[in-house]
């Protein structure tokens, strides 16, 4: 399926769609009024307070307009803090005591698309159940829209970087960071993470060498943080002299991928495993938790602090914070470089995730490629397949009940499509929740090994 034909895709992560098509001002005011109406529903307020932001793709003002009509017309109060992160909102719910938060972002994706993802009152991705209720009022219109008087109003707040900022600032050990004097290359790939990304860093005393960091929204290149994306992050940190390391942000800022003082991109799967490994030193141990598809190092690593664990969870932010919250987790988040840090906010965030890794430089006193080459390796082989060329949706339910037929004698998880773990490594097969695609993910001690696994899977599941 070409990307222009994609179906608005909702799921437990919100609403995408191609702008101009699937995603156009009429969804997002109607999703807009769908959460509002789902919020006074639930919290039984006459005026719901819900704050509204944009991740800085260039298509948002439209549709963040729209949302914030849908939200006060249904008589939600909104507090606007125009283009933030993604992360940004989740703290700023706490900030102002608010119900709920609506951002317009995909994410990701490429410039054709753009989407909207809902908050609740904890700055919390929704779980599945409420997520689904959420969408089933969007689909099936069911928004109470207010009486003229009880139209909500717009507040605005430009505030949203700093308070954020000094969140993370209040949870790592920042006159180490300082004393560290980093010099700190940052690819915010033009998007939301530009102002409060070089915030955080000349906070934390990093001499900030900045790539892609205009807000414009046009982003420089490729968005996703994958290793062909970020050749010019490489070249600069590279370049740079003296550089600790390369960050590069995705346009809403809740990812993080990390180049070494030479330029080497290290794989987006070891963000999580520094981040965890600084709050394992830090903590002496802990419950850490993470998803499904998300590499072994992370068990490793954890299993050389006494006490320690990784609760696995299925795929999406909101079951991995699922699986933390309960458990008084110290870090949770995905091999996809999201880092899920709860002092600061129960959302992947790439300043709590730059924070972490500086810490961690700092006490160490080592360059990052040391400290990566003392971590357990493995290679993962990630690959996706298009829906349509499966057989579509339809088709995913037989084929995991085919792969989970073949491997009922290994260790088997049908929490999120099916994984099979086999001695000397796991393969993990799923439908994409965001876009139209099926992924399988393996990991092995060598990339022929995980491709095997990777095909071992496919023809079992016959797709
Ligand atoms: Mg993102």
């Amino acid at each position: 399926m070409a990307s222009s034909d994609a179906p608005l895709m909702l799921s437990v992560s919100g609403a995408r769609g191609i702008v101009g098509k699937t995603m156009t001002p009429e969804v997002a005011a109607a999703y807009g009024g769908a959460f509002g109406a789902f919020l006074k529903a639930t919290t039984g307020k006459a005026r719901p307070r819900v704050v509204v932001g944009l991740d800085g793709r260039i298509s948002g003002p439209p549709l963040a307009a729209a949302a914030i009509g849908g939200l006060t017309a249904t008589g939600c109060d909104v507090i606007d803090i125009g283009v933030a992160m993604t992360p940004t909102v989740g703290v700023m719910i706490g900030h102002h005591k608010a119900d709920g938060g609506l951002t317009v972002t995909a994410s990701h994706n490429p410039i054709q698309w753009n989407g909207i993802k809902c908050l609740d009152g904890d700055g919390l991705a929704p779980p599945p159940a409420i997520a689904k209720e959420i969408v089933d009022r969007f689909k099936e219109r069911r928004i109470d829209w207010c009486e003229p008087t009880a139209t909500g109003r717009v507040e605005r707040d430009g505030t949203a970087a700093r308070v954020h900022v000094d969140r993370v600032l209040r949870n790592v050990d920042v006159a180490a960071i300082r004393a560290g004097k980093f010099t700190v290359v940052l690819d915010s790939v033009n998007g939301s993470g530009c102002v409060g990304g070089r915030m955080l860093l000349e906070e934390l005393g990093c001499r900030v060498e900045h790539i892609y960091g205009e807000p414009t929204g046009v982003f420089g290149h490729t968005p996703e943080p994958l290793v062909e994306n970020l050749v010019d992050l490489a070249n600069a940190t590279r370049g740079a002299k003296g550089a600790a390391c390369g960050f590069a942000q995705d346009p809403d800022a809740d990812r993080l991928a990390i180049v070494d003082e030479t330029g080497r991109f290290i794989g987006e799967e070891c963000t999580l495993v520094l981040a965890a490994l600084r709050m394992l030193q830090r903590t002496g141990g802990g419950a850490l938790a993470a998803n499904l598809s998300t590499s072994r190092m992370v068990d490793d690593v954890a299993a050389r602090f006494t006490g320690s664990r990784v609760i696995r969870t299925a795929v999406g932010e909101a079951n991995v914070v699922a699986g933390l919250r309960p458990a008084n987790g110290i870090l949770g988040g995905e091999g996809n470089g999201g880092v899920i840090f709860p002092p600061v906010c129960w959302v992947r965030d790439s300043l709590s995730a730059m924070a972490l890794v500086l810490e961690l430089l700092a006490h160490e006193g080592k360059p990052l490629s040391q400290l990566v080459a003392a971590l357990p390796r493995y290679a993962m082989v990630k690959r996706k397949m298009e829906l349509a060329a499966v057989g579509g949706m339809a088709a995913v339910a037989p084929a995991l009940a085919k792969v989970k037929a073949a491997f009922a004698n290994e260790r088997l998880s049908d929490v999120d499509g099916v994984r099979v773990d086999f001695a000397d490594g796991w393969v993990h097969l799923r439908a994409s929740n965001t876009e139209p695609i099926v992924r399988v993910i393996a990991e092995a001690a060598t990339e022929a090994r995980a491709d095997e696994l990777c095909e071992v899977c496919r023809r079992a599941a016959g797709v």
